[in-house]
């Protein structure tokens, strides 16, 4: 299979503003022609944004979830959206008879926290530069482990969440592919009601969605209750670490 750089697509759009929808529907036009169904990779921070991604995408492509997430603060929450995307993904297979997998990275939360102090950015607020390197961080982690793994395409699925800018993921992605032996799967599956489609999975397979991002600098900035979050996310961990066990 010919493996696509969507940077020849985007090349050819002459507005400013890439529609990074009709890059990804461009690609997926050749696999048809091709009768190829790629591997792809798909860095998600929880279920919600995977929700729809999957939905769409596996019926073009293999898709595997990265579960790469170190911003995720307390651990207990870490835990917590670890345990869900797991059985969103399980409850997602029997109901469609997919095979989507999950890949679950190390989870190093003082890099993250390192990686912001030194580079100054601890006070910078949602959807600044903070969230550009943090994108940046988990996107290069995808691209790695997209090439180890040998992945034909690696991806978000961030760009459905209407608190997230796209453009800047999608740019972020792009260069990434520059620097690794794999390729960029563009996206923005907020389109074609694609954000929509998601609250009703969440609500379809009873799926939780957090009330922060996840860093504990956008929780404190928000206001967060972290001591509850902290005390919520480990009894669900403990409920739902019990059930896998006696499963
Ligand atoms: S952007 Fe928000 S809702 Fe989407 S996967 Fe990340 S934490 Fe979850
Ligand atoms: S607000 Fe979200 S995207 Fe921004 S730095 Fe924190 S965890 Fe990362």
């Amino acid at each position: 299979m010919n493996t696509i750089d969507a940077t020849e697509i985007v090349e050819k759009m002459s507005n400013q503003k890439i529609n990074y929808d009709r890059v990804l529907h461009k690609m997926i036009q050749s696999w048809e022609k091709e009768a190829v169904r790629p591997r792809i990779l798909i860095h998600s921070c929880c279920p919600p944004c995977s929700t729809y991604t999957l939905e769409f995408l596996t019926q073009h492509a293999d898709v595997t979830i990265f579960f790469s997430n170190s911003n995720i603060h307390p651990k207990s929450e870490y835990q917590r959206r670890v345990l869900v995307q797991e059985k969103f993904i399980n409850d997602f297979n029997a109901a469609t008879g997919n095979r989507v997998n999950l890949i679950i990275d190390d989870y190093k939360p003082n890099e993250f926290i390192q990686l912001m102090q030194q580079k100054e950015l601890t006070e910078e607020p949602e959807g600044g530069q903070r969230c550009t390197a943090c994108f940046n961080m988990r996107l290069d982690l995808a691209a790695k482990e997209a090439v180890e793994r040998g992945y034909d395409y690696f991806g978000s699925a961030l760009t459905i969440s209407p608190k997230k800018n796209s453009q800047l993921i999608n740019q972020i992605g792009m260069d990434i592919q520059k620097i690794y032996n794999t390729h960029y799967l563009p996206s923005d599956f907020k389109k074609n009601s694609g954000y929509q489609r998601s609250i009703e999975l969440c609500k379809e397979y009873d799926v939780y969605r957090q009330c922060y991002c996840g860093c504990v600098f956008a929780a404190k900035q928000q206001g967060c209750d972290l001591k509850t979050i902290n005390k919520e996310a480990k009894a669900y961990v403990k409920e739902h670490q019990a059930q896998t066990t006696e499963a």
